[in-house]
């Protein structure tokens, strides 16, 4: 038989939430109902659909860097194109740091629960994973830092945080980023930070800005509507970047996915509307909730953490039956999360939980 690294036994399988097809398939459904990945309940930016529509040039090789991309997304955020780096999705930029800076015998600190991609890429990197639980669904900064070992390389702050949808102040991640010191880099994934309301919420740029040892991580899956055109990116200082790039695979990122991304990143007004639904979506269900007497976790982000009251296997289950994919498995033994979708959507969602938890009928 052949022989793979040991690492790969402590590597989890990434396990997505159901597609669609799949449960119409498996329970014969007609209409389903997927509020499981926190992808954009409206769809793609339409100018990102008509720019693909233009696009015909499939024989040749993409440009190997995003270079279009990243000079307009340098332009609207106000830093060196050269401090970005493009990738599959933010995800693949967490992979690329994960080859560029772990290994055996190197720390990884991660507040639990999180989004679970950054465990299993330290632990192929025979790294080990610190994880430091959440408190009252946040992050605990100072449960962070006590974390923090001669051995840290890397230090995972997801702002907001997937599955619970809270946020670090600028406060708490400056007075962490003193701590962690020179050495460690520290990661905020803002895959949601379109999405935030809060004034405490700070942009992780302004910490690049001022020297401190972060990278920004940042996607078109979620707010932009493309999470099926896999492109996300990173920005970090630019010696990080150009190391980045020595791990990067040398075409990456799909010319239709760079297209998409450059036009749907002069999308404002699908932008703004995105965040408009969600903003009436997210008061809706909590509204919707609260009725009921369940709980909920207030959320800055598109997604919903909720306590069920019971297992959480068990509700996912009777969801589902009804044609309603939400997530389960998220670290918590009764609660569940919920994309906002439109009112439609939630509307759906309500009535299957009704009949889930036995609330009506
Ligand atoms: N970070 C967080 C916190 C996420 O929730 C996700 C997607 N679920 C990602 C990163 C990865 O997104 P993508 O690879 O599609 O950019």
């Amino acid at each position: 038989a052949v022989k793979v690294r040991p690492e790969l036994s402590q590597v989890e399988i990434y396990r997505p939430g159901k597609p669609i097809e799949e449960v119409k398939r498996e329970l014969g459904l007609e209409e389903v109902v997927k509020l499981a990945s926190n992808e954009n309940p409206l769809g793609p930016s339409p100018k990102a659909t008509a720019a693909l529509r233009k696009l015909d040039q499939w024989h040749l090789y993409p440009e190997g860097s995003s270079y279009e991309l990243r000079q307009a997304l340098g332009k609207k955020l106000g830093v060196d194109p050269d401090s970005i780096i493009v990738g599959c999705g933010s995800s693949e930029v967490i992979q690329m740091l994960s080859l560029a800076l772990l290994g055996t015998g190197d720390e990884v600190i991660i507040p639990v629960p999180t989004f679970p991609r950054y465990e299993p890429l330290a632990r192929l990197m025979g790294a080990h994973p610190v994880k430091v639980p959440l408190k009252d669904y946040r992050i605990d900064v100072e449960a962070v830092a006590r974390a923090l070992s001669p051995r840290t390389k890397l230090v995972y702050l997801c702002n907001p945080n997937n599955p619970t949808g809270t946020i670090v102040t600028r406060e708490e991640v400056e007075w962490f980023l003193e701590k962690a010191g020179e050495g460690i880099l520290t990661v905020l994934d803002e895959a949601y930070c379109e999405y935030v309301t809060s004034p405490a919420y700070p942009d992780g740029l302004d910490f690049l800005r001022r020297g401190y040892n972060v990278v920004v991580l940042r996607t078109f899956s979620k707010i932009y509507g493309l999470a099926g055109l896999r492109i996300g990116y990173g920005v970090a200082p630019k010696e990080l970047v150009a190391e980045l790039h020595r791990v990067r695979e040398p075409f990456n990122v799909s010319s239709a996915a760079q297209v998409a991304a450059l036009a749907a990143l002069e999308d404002e007004e699908f932008v703004a509307l995105s965040r408009r639904v969600n903003e009436e979506g997210k008061h809706f269900l909590y509204r919707e909730l609260e009725k009921r007497g369940i709980a909920y976790v207030p959320t800055e982000a598109n997604f919903l953490l909720f306590d069920a009251g019971r297992d959480e296997r068990e509700v996912f289950r009777r969801m589902l039956r009804q044609g309603v994919i939400i997530r389960g498995g998220m670290g918590y033994p009764t609660h569940l999360r919920v994309t906002i979708g439109t009112l439609e959507q939630n509307r759906r969602f309500l009535e299957a939980l009704d009949k889930a938890l036995e609330l009506k009928g």
